[in-house]
């Protein structure tokens, strides 16, 4: 008998789930598309639903201890409730953690995606957890946590590191948070998508086609979110990563050399550790558990 913990990462398309073993390996990993899971509006019965099949299909029962859920949202600052979720319809306002566990009968933990994914790079490239990591992911759009002695800094109501909303001034676009004039709708992959479809390119192959001029307006636009992080925060490490930044052919000196344009001279730009991440497939699923482990699962 395994002792594992279901960790479940829940994307704008896809949802990833893994039975992760104390020796943070991975076990039964499957990725499903998400709208295969949520059906209907009952997003609580879709989740219980997919959660039991997948612990009778591979016969865990008994053996999970906890369940770990990470959401591309913001949530409450105790975890319990999804505040707010654009790309999860139906998620807004939505209490995960009573139902579930009350269903189950064990630990649940809801979490943000950006926490698993700097809790599992930080063990993976071996970043001493003494004093302040920064992370930064863009996907979508820009993913963001920091912690400082190893703690995730939450902020009064828990939604700190909201990076991809600082104000860009006179911008009039609207943005999924219902803002106007978010840099994410500039630096993400939004934009990208938007800039792919609009001059007909393939984004598969987008940083080989772009105009050099256009690249360097949107590499721009990323390093400037990367550098006001840094000059806040005077990180003693900065994780880089995400689906845009692990794209073919991104230029990543050229995002090194806009981000030490941006940084305050001469600190904390003569003395920054950039790491850039890969984008392993189970890092949501292994990240959430390490969550978990860290409440004292
Ligand atoms: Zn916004």
């Amino acid at each position: 008998m395994g002792e594992y913990i279901l960790g479940l990462d829940i994307g704008g398309t896809n949802i990833r789930i893994g039975a992760v073993d104390k020796e943070s390996e991975v076990h039964y990993f499957e990725k499903v598309y998400q709208k295969t899971v949520f059906t209907n509006s009952k997003s609580v019965d879709n989740l219980i639903e997919f959660i039991s099949n997948y612990i009778s299909k591979y016969q865990l029962t008994g053996q999970v201890v906890a369940i770990a859920i990470a959401v591309p949202a913001t949530i409450s600052k105790d975890c319990t409730t999804v505040l707010q979720a654009p790309s999860l319809p139906g998620f807004d306002n939505l209490n995960l953690l009573a139902p579930l566990e009350e269903y189950f009968g064990i630990k649940v933990f809801l979490l943000k995606d950006v926490w698993t994914a700097a809790l599992y790079d930080i063990h993976k490239y071996h970043l001493n957890t003494g004093g302040l990591i920064a992370a930064c992911y863009v996907g979508t759009g820009i993913g963001n946590v920091f912690l400082y002695n190893g703690e995730i800094y939450k902020g009064k109501n828990g939604v700190s590191g909201e990076l991809g909303h600082i104000p860009i001034p006179e911008s009039k676009l609207a943005c999924g948070c219902g803002n106007i004039g978010c840099i994410e709708n500039y630096a993400g992959g939004k934009y990208l998508a938007k800039y792919c479809q609009h001059s007909k390119i393939d984004i598969e192959t987008v940083f080989s086609s772009m105009p050099k001029e256009d690249i360097d307006n949107y590499i721009n636009y990323i390093a400037i979110a990367i550098a006001t992080e840094i000059n806040i925060l005077d990180p003693d490490s900065v994780l880089l990563g995400g689906g845009v930044l692990n794209m073919e052919g991104f230029p990543y000196e050229l995002l090194k050399e806009k981000i030490y344009q941006h940084t305050r001279k001469p600190f904390p730009n003569d003395n920054l550790n950039l790491v850039f991440v890969s984008d392993d497939s189970t890092k949501g699923v292994v990240g959430a558990a390490m969550y978990a482990r860290k409440m004292g699962v």
